[in-house]
């Protein structure tokens, strides 16, 4: 204990640390490995500006380069029963949730509905999280469904779903596996209304939202290479006994097949939402407060 101890260490430490590199600087692109700056790589909406592979990027990151100068409106999902079935399996299920809300910061499950203006007009849009518990759809994201069918119809807006996810909630059992019905009889009602149902389908959506609300667009656009189908290869090869085609469920293969209608970079998707809209619905005009209303 003395003057340099006391004094000088933690002057030199302080200095020596402010120096230090932050860690999140760079980051490694997955499928050229190419090093990207992490801020190029965000303002290029989280695509690699070396080989364009899309990575798989958070809704309220998503969001900004959606809307109208960026300004949106999200909506909170309704609240639902927490882990009714007390489900444990390594980890408590309502811990498990309560972590992935503390790191989702602000969301509180695996869906975000937001509105706004797009090309001039109200649209919906239902984003899923893979970065929430892969996007899984329990109750929470159900809800949040059906209230964004809703919204869309009482204001008479296009309805455009995001997804990305491995599929149903195990941890909340038969009850995820309600959600397919209830999110199908949700996209129904916006048919219903006359209202026009997009889904972007993003790496990765399997499973359960695969088997619902994700396949039941008026039309069905993709980013490049994400990963579409069911069941994941491995089950399928080791089920049918046959070695499956390259580029099987990736969205090209897909586009090739006829079960996407387009395949669309993540720079376009805006270009391409509004283009699609405007072919479904009234044309707008301007009400002179910088709003735009159909005409009829
Ligand atoms: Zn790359």
């Amino acid at each position: 204990m003395n003057w340099l101890t006391n004094f000088v260490r933690p002057k030199l430490r302080a200095l020596v640390a402010r120096k230090e590199t932050p860690e999140n600087l760079w980051l490694k692109c997955q499928k050229c490995e190419q090093m990207l700056f992490m801020r190029d790589w965000e303002a290029n909406q989280e695509v690699c500006t070396h080989c364009g592979h899309h990575m798989r990027i958070r809704p309220l990151k998503r969001l900004p380069y959606l809307f109208d100068e960026g300004r949106y409106e999200l909506h909170p999902l309704p609240r639902v029963t927490v882990d009714p079935l007390k489900f444990r399996h390594a980890k408590r299920y309502d811990a498990q949730l309560k972590e992935a809300q503390a790191k989702a910061q602000g969301t509180t499950d695996a869906l975000v509905v937001s509105s706004g203006p797009m090309g001039g007009r109200i649209a919906i849009m239902a984003l899923l999280d893979f970065g929430f518990m892969g996007g899984s759809m329990g109750t929470a994201v159900g809800e949040g469904l059906v209230m964004a069918a809703d919204l869309a119809v009482a204001r008479k807006a296009p309805l455009i779903a995001f997804s990305a996810s491995g599929g149903a909630r195990m941890q909340e059992g038969i009850l995820s596996l309600m959600q397919l019905t209830r999110t199908t009889v949700a996209v129904r009602k916006v048919k219903e209304a006359g209202l026009p149902y997009i889904v972007v389908l993003t790496d990765p959506t399997t499973g359960g939202v695969s088997a619902s609300f994700a396949m039941l667009g008026d039309v069905h656009i993709a980013e490049p290479d994400a990963i579409i189908g069911f069941a994941g290869p491995r089950v399928i090869q080791d089920t049918i006994r046959q070695e499956l085609p390259a580029g099987f469920q990736r969205s090209e293969y897909l586009l090739e097949h006829g079960m996407v209608d387009a395949v669309v970079h993540r720079h376009k998707l805006r270009e391409t939402l509004i283009g699609l809209t405007s072919l479904f619905m009234d044309p707008v005009v301007s009400d002179g407060r910088g709003l735009a209303v159909a005409v009829r």
